[in-house]
């Protein structure tokens, strides 16, 4: 990895155009040279070969990557604020689901051209979502091609206590962060697949373009939750990778989970449940809990700040998630279903 040295194509005999086209690029690196946190515990920045951080005594490292591709992850006429946004609160959303506290983040930006307003935005709001999560930016760089965001988040937790997909057991409770499918129904909104005006468009539209990483939660949920993971796709298909790798089954009910009055509005309520299992980009986050540690959660919830917190279902002996409405067993799909 460069730290921000603009990478010039290498062709055989550079032209003066490419030799100009780099040096935009070391301009747009320097929006990046003084970004996001400034952390005491980082030793080197921006600048070198590599950044050098210090890891506390009794901590451990853990280390996220997402990369979000236009037109695959957000439409190609997103704006370069609510992209920054999404590259990094992503991977934040993957520290949260890990229990980890943000600390640093190294991001590769490829750009079809050095559009400098476009960088400036995208840069301001990266460095403003980095700074309210304590995020430093260590490092990354610049290169040409098709418009896409690769971050790298890292964050810590106190040795061994780390949440994971794994530790679910028969008799766990299911529970869900926040408002499952109002993402997914946001960009069937913003691709007109789905109809729908006002405040609650509106409201969908933000839920899918401003996702809010449950870090402070995931942090409580330590000691806590048995398993966690967040919903990137889709409640369902994600309840179903955390019973994969802890070994178990899982029955989800239907009516248990929650759908917010403006998801519920703009798509009915047979659509809005299929947006809350199969919807993706809701970076909620999807736990469970035993029966042993069930009055901890009941104290977390009570406490200010807490996010909405629903039961939807339980673990069992077994494999695969089964989704019950009544006493009907529902096939569902995931992600693709919802995906452009
Ligand atoms: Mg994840």
């Amino acid at each position: 990895m460069q730290c921000w040295t603009a990478r010039r194509p290498s062709y055989a005999e550079p032209s003066t155009a490419l030799i100009e086209m780099a040096g935009e690029f070391e301009l747009i690196d320097r929006y990046f040279t003084h970004s996001g946190a400034q952390r005491s515990d980082v030793v080197l920045g921006v600048g070198d070969d590599g950044a050098i951080v210090n890891i506390p005594e009794g901590h451990e490292l853990v280390v996220v990557a997402d990369t979000v591709v236009c037109g695959v992850h957000f439409p190609t006429d997103a704006e370069p604020a609510d992209v920054a946004y999404r590259a990094l609160a992503v991977n934040l959303s993957d520290l949260a689901a890990m229990g980890a506290q943000p600390a640093w983040a190294t991001l590769a930006l490829t750009l079809p051209t050095a559009d400098e307003m476009w960088v400036e935005t995208f840069a301001g709001a990266f460095s403003a979502l980095a700074r309210k999560f304590e995020v430093a930016l260590i490092g990354g760089d610049t290169t040409r091609g098709p418009l896409s965001v690769t971050v790298q988040a890292m964050g810590l937790v106190p040795r061994g206590s780390a949440l994971r997909r794994s530790g679910a057991r028969p008799g766990d409770l299911v529970y869900v962060t926040g408002w499952p499918g109002d993402a997914a129904a946001g960009l069937a909104l913003l691709q007109g697949r789905l109809g729908g005006q006002g405040a609650d468009r509106g409201w969908l539209i933000r839920r899918f373009q401003r996702p809010e990483p449950r870090v402070d939660w995931g942090l409580r949920l330590r000691g806590v939750a048995s398993a966690c993971i967040d919903v990137s796709d889709g409640l369902a298909a994600d309840l179903g990778q955390l019973v994969s790798v802890s070994g178990v089954g899982a029955v989800l009910r239907v009516e248990s989970v929650p759908l917010s009055r403006a998801l519920y509005a703009c798509a009915g309520e047979e659509r809005a449940r299929e947006f809350a299992l199969c919807g993706g980009d809701d970076y909620e986050l999807l736990f469970t809990v035993p029966e042993s540690r069930r009055s901890e959660l009941a104290a977390l919830m009570a406490l200010p700040g807490a996010p909405a917190v629903h039961c939807i279902g339980e673990i069992v002996a077994g494999s695969g998630v089964r989704v019950r409405l009544g006493s009907r067993e529902l096939a569902v799909r995931g992600f693709d279903h919802f995906r452009p």
